[in-house]
């Protein structure tokens, strides 16, 4: 991709703040940053929590890895490179819908620390709420579930550089939220994503 960067453009203020927002939401936004393994149940808690927030009145979007890619990244693969743009493109997306006030579910493996810290970044710099999920999933487990019959495509040699098998997979250093699924149920993570909503003042306990 050519660097075409723009000069001359100057951040144009609103006159809305957050706190406008949230008072016509009745919550403030932030970034749920769901990472793990291919498998991992990423995608499978964040559509439970997604249900549960919106049952509650709670305006919530995911953002999805395959998802995303049929779009927006529609132009990018699975080298290192590649990843790290998705991710990079992904968390501005998700830094904007959490400073429009939703509840951004972001499902990425985003294998990562470094492409993970840099999203943090961004949201703390702009002063919103971004807590990290590790969906904690030994690879056996998730190799047995293979939803999408991908590791046995890796393991046959058909997918190259798959998180796990034959690329890394760097588990976050301090998440905010821990999630074992292979000790826990769905709605038991689903649950636990909304007590951490409401420790981390997002949401207001019932
Ligand atoms: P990812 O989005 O991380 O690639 P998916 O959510 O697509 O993973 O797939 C996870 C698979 O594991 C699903 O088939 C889901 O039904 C299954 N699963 C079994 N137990 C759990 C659990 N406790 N939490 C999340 N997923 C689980």
């Amino acid at each position: 991709m050519a660097d075409q960067r723009p000069t001359n453009i100057v951040w144009h203020d609103g006159e809305i703040t957050g706190d406008d927002r949230a008072k016509v939401l009745g919550h403030r936004g932030c970034t749920l940053w769901l990472t793990g393994l291919s498998g991992s149940g990423k995608s499978t808690i964040g559509v439970a929590l997604e249900n549960a927030l919106i049952g509650r009145g709670v305006l919530a979007y995911r953002l999805d890895g395959d998802n995303v890619r049929h779009g927006l990244n529609a132009n990018l693969g699975f080298s290192a490179d590649d990843r790290e743009e998705n991710i990079r493109r992904v968390g501005e997306v998700a830094k904007l819908f959490t400073d429009a006030g939703v509840i951004t579910i972001s499902s990425f493996i985003s294998p990562y620390q470094r492409d993970r810290d840099r999203v943090r970044k961004i949201h703390e710099d702009a002063g919103l709420i971004f807590l990290e999920v590790f969906i904690d999933t030994p690879i056996e487990v998730c190799e047995s579930r293979d939803p999408k019959g991908l590791y046995k495509k890796a393991r046959a040699g058909e997918i190259k550089g798959f998180t796990g098998i034959d690329d890394p997979y760097e588990q976050p250093a301090n998440p905010e939220v821990h999630l074992k699924t292979d000790q826990s149920t769905v709605e038991k993570s689903a649950q636990d994503l909304i007590d951490a909503l409401i420790e981390y003042s997002v949401l207001r306990g019932e």
